[in-house]
C-alpha cells in the first residue's frame, strides 16, 4: 500500500518488523516488550536511548531536556500553559489553523492570550508575515506545520521572547536550530512513531523560574527529574519511537531525510501545478513539505478519482473532514517511489478525463 495517511501514518517496514518481533520476544528475554516491567534495565535502556537519539538527531544542547509523556499534542495544548502561564501573564499565539486555534483556546484557561497574527481571513492558506509581540509575553506559540491546511513556517521568526512550537507534523523532517526554542512538542504518531505519547523538548533553565505549584503529574520538572518515568511510561509507544529514531539515524539523520522530503514535495507540487485537473491554493512560499493539499478543479470527479487511486493501492489521500479536497502526507517513512505512483495516477487520470 502507498500510505499517505496524515496520522497515525506510515512507519518504516524495518520498524514494524522489529516491533512485531519484540511483542513476542523482547531482546531474547522470552518476554514480550508489552509484559516487561518498566523499572527493569532493558526498558530503562529503551527510554534512555530514545531520549538520547532525539538529542543527537536534533543537535540539542545540554540545557534542552527530552521527555516522552502520555497523551497527544492536544494534551500539550493544556500542559504547556499550565506550566508556563499564570493568571496575569500574557502568552502570544499565532493562529494558523485548526490546531493552533485549539491551543489558543486551552491557554485561555490559564492566563491571558494575545493572538498576535492570524491567517484565518485568508482561509489559512498562508503564514502570517508581519506582526509584533507584546514585550512582556511569557512565550510565543506557533504551529510549525499546519497539517490540515498544508502550510509551513519555513522561516522561524526571530523574536525576543521564548518560542514554543507544536511540531507534531514536521518534527525530524527538516533541520532547524532547535536550541532557539524554549519548548517543542509533538505527538509521536505522525513522523516519529505510533499513537499514545508525545515528545516534549524543553529548556530546563526556563523552567527554573516557575514558582507556581501545579499537579505533580503535570509538572515538567518532575518528569525531568524522573527521566520520563514518573509513573508507568507509554513503554510500547516509546519503543516504536526509538526504533524509528534508529532508522532515521541510519538514513543519515535529519539533513539527509530533509533532502528527500524536499524532492518528494517538489515533485508533487510540480505535478499539481502542471495538471489541468488539480489545484493547490496555498501561497507558494508557504507550502508544506509534509502535507500537500490539492483540490480537483471539477469537484464532481471526487469519488471517481478516489476510486481510480484506490485501485492503485493509494491510501489515505482524502482531505481532513474540516477542509475537504485531497491531502497527501509525505512523512519521513513514505518512500519517493510512492510519490511517483501518485503522480503517475494523476497523469493517467488527466488523460482519461481528457479522452472522454
Ligand atoms: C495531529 C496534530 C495535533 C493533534 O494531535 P493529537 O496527538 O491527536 O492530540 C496537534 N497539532 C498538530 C500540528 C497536529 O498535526
Amino acid at each position: 500500500m502507498h500510505n499517505f495517511n496524515a496520522g497515525p501514518s506510515m512507519l518504516p517496514e524495518e520498524v514494524l518488523r522489529e516491533a512485531s518481533a519484540a511483542i513476542l520476544n523482547f531482546n531474547n528475554s522470552g518476554l514480550s516488550v508489552l509484559e516487561t516491567a518498566h523499572r527493569t534495565r532493558p526498558i530503562m535502556d529503551v527510554m534512555e536511548e530514545a531520549r538520547a537519539l532525539v538529542k543527537e538527531l536534533m543537535l540539542l544542547d545540554d540545557d534542552h531536556e527530552v521527555l516522552f509523556l502520555h497523551g497527544g499534542a492536544t494534551t500539550q495544548f493544556m500542559q504547556v500553559p499550565m506550566n508556563l502561564l499564570h493568571k496575569k501573564d500574557i502568552a502570544a499565539y499565532a493562529d494558523t489553523g485548526v490546531w493552533s486555534s485549539k491551543a489558543i483556546r486551552e491557554a485561555g484557561y490559564f492566563g491571558k492570550v494575545e493572538v498576535v497574527c492570524s491567517s484565518k481571513d485568508r482561509s489559512y492558506r498562508s503564514i502570517p508575515k508581519d506582526f509584533a509581540l507584546p514585550n512582556d509575553a511569557r512565550y510565543f506559540h506557533l504551529t510549525t506545520n499546519n497539517t490540515i491546511y498544508g502550510t509551513q513556517w519555513h522561516q522561524i521568526p526571530d523574536v525576543s521572547v521564548p518560542l514554543v512550537a507544536d511540531m507534531s507534523s514536521d518534527i525530524l523532517s527538516v533541520q532547524r536550530n532547535f536550541n532557539q526554542f524554549g519548548l517543542i512538542y509533538a505527538g509521536l504518531q505522525k513522523n516519529m512513531g505510533c499513537a499514545g505519547a508525545s515528545v516534549v523538548i524543553v529548556n530546563r533553565k526556563w523552567l527554573d523560574k516557575i514558582p507556581v505549584k501545579i499537579s505533580p503529574i503535570m509538572d515538567y520538572r518532575n518528569h525531568i527529574r524522573e527521566h520520563s518515568m514518573l509513573n508507568t511510561p507509554p513503554v510500547f509507544a516509546v519503543y516504536v519511537s526509538m526504533l524509528t529514531l534508529r532508522w532515521l539515524k541510519a538514513k543519515g539523520g535529519i539533513s539527509e531525510i530533509e533532502k528527500i522530503n524536499q524532492q518528494k514535495s517538489d515533485m508533487l507540487y510540480a505535478e499539481i501545478d502542471r495538471n489541468s485537473l488539480f489545484v493547490n491554493r496555498v501561497d507558494v512560499t508557504d507550502r508544506s513539505r509534509m502535507n500537500v493539499i490539492f483540490e480537483l478543479t471539477d469537484e464532481k470527479l471526487t469519488s471517481d478519482f478516489t476510486q481510480f487511486t484506490t485501485e492503485r493501492r493509494i491510501y489515505g489521500i482524502a482531505g481532513h473532514r474540516s477542509a475537504g479536497g485531497f491531502r497527501a502526507s509525505l512523512y519521513n517513512a513514505l518512500p519517493l517511489s510512492s510519490v511517483e505512483v501518485l503522480i503517475e495516477a494523476m497523469q493517467d487520470y488527466e488523460k482519461r478525463v481528457q479522452a472522454k
